[in-house]
């Protein structure tokens, strides 16, 4: 039972935070329109609908099993609802712990993920749209949502957190990436709070690219192993044209 309101809050979650992006690309707004950053690149409404139908399938055929074999030994590790909820700044900490771990292993993850053979059986699923949308912001190979579940629970699993804590960092995790897939860098983007937070325009270069900018949360991975490289020059470009 407590699986499945997991399983709930997950698919409820998903599909509530894409309401407001997938108003936009319907609506298309003035003031939405001016922060799209592939302009007029809109996705059909076929391809929505399309989308929602394969994260259904994703969230029944993958995420559910992972959730029922976690709910297994997610106890044995220390995680569990029993004791008092932790205090907001035990789970502020613990939280931005969980997003630094995310960060680098899924970095590299990612990287390897972009290998040929890797690339072409597995990753070229998530790649299928140059211009995402909030709606494919988990829509993978079924490989790719096991190998990427690995760096969102090692933090977790080393530390052992409330139950609670677990179940909101995977609910910003969840936003986090599907902002970063929306299509929109709005001026009141978590990038204007923490400069390093990579930020919708940063994944959207690597999915218009097929390469570089492999990091989806902060900059500095990008940055410390070169691989931000061709993102810097075209923005630096893009700059110059707007001056
Ligand atoms: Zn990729
Ligand atoms: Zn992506």
């Amino acid at each position: 039972m407590f699986v499945l309101g997991c399983y709930l809050s997950q698919v409820g979650g998903y599909f509530l935070a894409c309401i407001p992006y997938v108003l936009f690309d319907i609506i298309r707004p003035a003031f939405a329109n001016d922060y799209k950053i592939q302009a007029k690149t809109y996705p059909s409404k076929q391809q929505m609908i399309q989308s929602c139908k394969d994260m259904m399938v994703s969230f029944s055929t993958v995420v559910l099993p992972m959730l029922i074999f976690g709910g297994f030994f997610i106890e044995r590790i220390g995680i569990t609802r029993d004791g008092p909820i932790p205090k907001p700044l035990v789970m502020l900490i613990q939280i931005a712990y969980f997003f630094l771990v995310e960060d680098f292993l899924n970095y590299w993850f990612h990287r390897w993920l972009h290998l040929p053979w890797l690339y072409k059986h597995i990753h070229s699923v998530h790649h299928k749209y140059d211009s995402p949308f909030g709606l494919v912001a988990a829509y993978a190979h079924p490989a790719e949502v096991v190998i990427l579940a690995i760096p969102t629970f090692v933090g977790p699993v080393a530390v052992g957190p409330h139950l609670y804590t677990l179940m909101i960092w995977q609910a910003f995790r969840n936003f986090e990436a599907i902002d970063i897939h929306s299509g929109y860098e709005f001026p009141y983007s978590l990038k204007t709070l923490f400069p390093a937070y990579a930020g919708t325009k940063h994944h959207d270069y690597h999915h218009y690219m097929h390469s570089g900018n492999f990091a989806s949360i902060f900059t500095w991975c990008d940055r410390l192993y070169g691989t931000d490289t061709g993102y810097r020059t075209y923005e630096a470009r893009r700059r110059e044209k707007e001056e």
